[in-house]
This record gives structure tokens, sequence and C-alpha cells, in this order.
């Protein structure tokens, strides 16, 4: 295959025109081109009234390798890369016990999914709920208040990233296309085929509900076992070895690999690694609120007067301002056309976030902005000193909204100039159970306060109105990523004091989000296969 990039098309192109371009581009005959794998599709709407699409096509000639050489002295004609999964090991007569993955979730979900596809057979423990009971918790929650804390929207199967925009690029270096098999695991599961090759691939949350049981349906099928409700309470190791761990349920479980995919916000099961004894660091986050304005205003700045145009999906940004006083502000977790929602997991405490179903038709745009905190400056007192920092402002968060879930908000003009709301503007807040308006000014340590009062003001350069007088604050966001490291060895991928360990995903502070979780999964998996087969 021929890889060409860089390939530009306008936004308004007929189906036609992309043939008929590459044709002219490559310079060959028609009956020369025989298939077209579109690998990448990205929006360039730098210049408003010419907005493009650009491609990164990757295709099939009769003359490649003639081609090639025409095109030898061309940055933007390659052979394409081998994009296939090549699983590392398989399983066999003695490859010992099953490996056990605690945690549904994109990390554990995809260790046990490649650990079934080689034959492994592993055992999946999930604290939470299968996800269509999970739903209906999660629902109750935004819906009425009444919140489950084993199934949410942080618990249950498919882990934190099921209830929300289910954004899929990553930053991630991944030399050797394991975002490729996610996305084609998605896709073989349901997902859009779209997200193959879309530059900002999304699935939204009611599409993912399907995704993740289809593909529990396939671990199961090659020999995978999952358990719901099943939580671990305790690991049991033995001179440095993991053997085995206790459920909630009194049962023990032996085992000699264990998959550490517990998310960021296990703070029980964080605090038992503790105890026992298990390598843990205090890790930076960021804290904040989410701030909500009309999806119209973000997407006539990015489109000018395309907005609007079905060919362009609603849009998005990324923010980034360095405030005086040292600390960072920055846009987070994006959602257009989207809602903010209730993600706490703990009772009486209150967590934002946001979500959006696959259409991205919601009337409003929502992300956070937060401000980067360090465990050197800001919580110094050991390890799960980050968790105790959360909690504080959850449970502040809680009383200020009125001590019945409802989140703390205040409008962003008030905010500025430091008064506070008693009554709703022109934006509608879309986060249930409710919002309390009031002064957020006591929801967050002061330099937050200021560092984003500093910073909203100044993204209104970037995005005309961003600082709307009646656009919507609410918080807190304080589970942005993991406060907690397990830290492993960077080459068995094991916990740095105990064999068997593998520590993944966002929970072990090795990943920041739904594909990035995934692909740190994939890695342990193999790092599981190879130690057991060699
Ligand atoms: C509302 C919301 C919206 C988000 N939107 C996006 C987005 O659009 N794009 C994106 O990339 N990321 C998004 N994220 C972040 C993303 O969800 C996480 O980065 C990702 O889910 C991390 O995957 P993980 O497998 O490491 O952990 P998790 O998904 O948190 O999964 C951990 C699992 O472990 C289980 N577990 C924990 N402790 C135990 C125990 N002791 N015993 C048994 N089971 C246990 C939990 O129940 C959970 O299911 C969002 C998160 C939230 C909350």
């Amino acid at each position: 295959m021929l890889r060409l990039r860089e390939f530009k098309l306008p936004l308004e192109h007929a189906e036609e025109a992309l043939r008929a371009g590459i044709l002219e581009r490559l310079e060959i005959p028609e009956g020369d081109l025989i298939r077209i794998i579109i690998f990448r599709r990205a929006v360039d709407a730098r210049r408003l009234n010419a907005i493009l699409f650009v491609y990164t096509l990757d295709l099939e000639l009769r003359q490649e390798a003639e081609t090639l050489k025409r095109f030898e002295k061309d940055r933007n004609v390659d052979v394409a890369p081998d994009l296939r999964y090549k699983f590392v090991a398989r399983a066999s007569a003695n490859s010992g016990l099953r490996p056990v993955v605690i945690g549904m979730g994109p990390a554990g979900l995809f260790a046990g999914l490649i650990l079934a596809q080689s034959g492994f057979g592993p055992l999946i423990l999930e604290r939470g709920k299968e996800v269509r009971e999970r739903t209906k918790d999660t629902f109750g929650f935004w819906r009425k208040g009444i919140l489950n804390p084993e199934s949410n929207v942080q618990f249950g199967e498919g882990g934190a990233g099921t209830f929300s925009d289910g954004k899929l690029h990553s930053q991630i270096k991944d030399r050797k296309h394991y975002a490729r098999k996610v996305l084609s695991e998605f896709v073989k599961a349901g997902a859009p085929a779209e997200i193959l090759y879309v530059s900002k691939p999304h699935i939204g949350t009611f599409r993912l509900v399907s995704v993740v049981e289809k593909m529990r349906a396939t671990i199961q099928a090659l020999g995978g076992e999952i358990r719901f409700e099943n939580r671990v309470d305790d690991i049991e190791i033995d001179d440095g070895q993991v053997r085995g761990v206790n459920l909630a349920n009194g049962e023990h479980i032996a085992t000699d690999h264990l998959v550490l995919a517990i998310g960021h916000s296990a703070r029980d099961t964080f605090a038992m690694l503790h105890r026992r004894g298990v390598h843990l660091e205090a890790k930076a986050f960021s804290i904040g609120f989410r701030i909500e304005h009309p999806q119209s205003l973000i997407d006539r700045d990015r489109y000018g007067s395309h907005a609007g145009n079905p060919l362009l999906s609603a849009a998005d940004y990324k923010l980034v301002h360095h405030a005086s006083n040292g600390r960072s502000v920055y846009s987070f977790c994006m959602c257009p056309g989207g809602t903010v929602v209730a993600a706490a997991s703990e009772p009486g405490r209150v967590v934002t976030n946001g979500m959006s179903q696959h259409s991205r038709k919601e009337r409003n745009a929502n992300s956070g902005i937060v401000v980067g905190i360090t465990p050197e400056v800001d919580y110094p007192d050991g390890p799960l000193a980050g968790i105790a920092f959360q909690r504080h402002w959850e449970t502040r968060a809680f009383e200020l909204g009125g001590s019945h879930y409802h989140a703390p908000g205040q409008l962003i003009g008030d905010f500025i100039a430091q008064r506070p709301s008693s009554k709703f503007g022109s934006v509608v807040p879309s986060y249930t159970p409710g919002v309390k308006l009031g002064d957020l000014s006591q929801a967050l340590p002061r330099f937050a306060i200021e560092a984003i009062r500093e910073a909203l003001p100044v993204f209104a350069r970037t995005i005309k109105h961003y600082d709307l007088p009646d656009g919507i604050l609410t918080g807190v966001e304080t589970r942005t990523s993991s406060p907690v490291r397990i830290k492993r060895h960077a080459d068995t991928l094991q916990s740095m004091n105990v064999k068997g360990l593998y520590p993944t995903g966002e929970g072990a502070g090795y990943a920041g989000g739904i594909l990035s979780a995934a692909v740190d999964g994939i890695k342990v998996a193999e790092a599981i296969a190879l130690n057991t087969t060699t």
C-alpha cells in the first residue's frame, strides 16, 4: 500500500472528487487505483472562507513500486505502515494459574480482551454492575439524587468513560499501532466505522454502552470469565510476589499475575494497596470548574458562516493560559453539544464532568477549566494526600450546593466581577440533579480561583465571547486524572516492589483517557503473555 498525506479537498466536495483527485495527484490512469482506505480525515478551518478536509490515504495501486519511485522525493508519499496487530505469545498447557484483572474500564477491558484472544482465559473482577444495570443507577443519581457508591459514573462495566463524550484521541507515542487495534475492536463491537479515520473520533454515551456489552460477550466466548459486583478488598503478597486476591464477599482467588486496572476513583483500593506496602506515589493532577456556553457561540467562532453545516461536527476547542501567579489554566475534556454530569462516587461529595451523545446535538458546549496542582507544592503529606485534597473540595462543593447533590454554580460575568449570582440568564445549565447559584470563590483554593478568573477574559481573545456574562460555571472538577501513581518497572510493567502485580491505566498513573488507558491495558496483557510463556 502507498500512503498519501496532506491531500486536501474543499469542505463541500463531491464524492467522486476524492478518486479523481488521487488519480490527478499521482498521475496514474483510472485502472491503476484498486482500493482507497481513508486513514485519517481532519478539518482545516484556519481560513473560514476556505475550510478544507485534509486526508491521509492508504492506496492499493497496480503499479505501486513504480509510483513510489516516481514520488521518492515527495515527503507526502510513502509506503503505508502495516497496522495489523501482532500477538506476542499464546497460552500453553503450562501457562499456570489464570491471570486476574481488577476493573473493567478501558484498561481492564483491553487487558482482558488481549489475554482472552491469546488463550489465557482471564478472570475479570469488577466491583460495579453490568452496564445496563449500571446505567439505571447512574441515571437514578442524575435524576433523583440517589447515589449508589458501587454503581455510578466511575464504577461499573466499561469504567469511567462509559457515560462520556467517548473522545478517542490521545497524544501517546504509538509506534506499534496499538491505538488502531483499540479502534478496530470498538468498530467490531458496533462503534461507527468513521472512528477509524476522523481526526478526533468519538463514540458518545449510548453507543458506548452497547459496544462494551459486545466486547464482554467476545471475551466470554474466548474463555474469559467476568464477574460483576465482585469488589477486591485485599491482595495477598508472599515474599514480594502476588499470590491472590480477597473479595468483599469473603472469597479468595489465587493468581500469580494480577492486573490492577482500578481507575482514579478507587480510593479504598488505593488505601488497601498502601497498607499492603505496594509502592505508591502522589501524582500531579488538576482541579477546577465546568464551563458552559451555547454550542452555537463556539461553532460561530470556529467555523464562521459554515457554523451548523452538517458536514462539520459541533466545534471543539483547546485553551491554555499561564497565569501571573505561576499556575497553568487549561480546558479539559471539552464536550461539544453535550451535558455536564454528576460524577461523584462517594456520598456527601459533588464532582462534575462532561459527556455527550454521538450526535453532539445538545444546546450547550461544556469543558473543564482546570488548574494544575502538584504534590510538591499543594499536598506534600504522602502518597494518599492528593485523595484527601480531592475529598476536602468535593465535600465543600456538596455543602455549597445545598447538601443534596446539586452543584454550586455562578455566571461567568459574576465570577469575573466577584459578585454572587442569583438568577440564570440566557444559558440554561445542563447539570442534573441541579445547580445552586451563588459564589464559587469559596469552592476551590484561592490560587485556583485567581488563576481561572484571570484566564477567562484571556480565553475570549481566542474564542470571541468566551467570557459571555450569562455562561455558567459549575463545580467542582477534581477527578481530572489520578492523584496517585502505582509505580511500575518500565521494562516488565510490574510494580516496583511486588512481582506479578501489573498496575495499568489511568488509576495507576499510566494513562489519561479512554484510548491511552486501553492501549496501556494491551501493553500489560502482552507483558503477562511474555512472562508466562518464556
Ligand atoms: C464523565 C466522564 C467523561 C469522560 N470523558 C472522556 C472522554 O470523552 N474521552 C476520554 O478519553 N476519557 C474520558 N474520560 C476519562 C476516561 O473515562 C478514563 O480516562 C478511563 O476510563 C480510564 O480507564 P481505566 O480503565 O484506567 O479506569 P476506569 O475506567 O476508571 O475503570 C476502572 C474500573 O475498576 C473498577 N474497580 C475499581 N476498584 C475496584 C476493586 N477494588 N475491585 C473491583 N473493581 C474495581 C471500577 O469499578 C471501574 O469500572 C471521562 C471520564 C468521566 C468520568
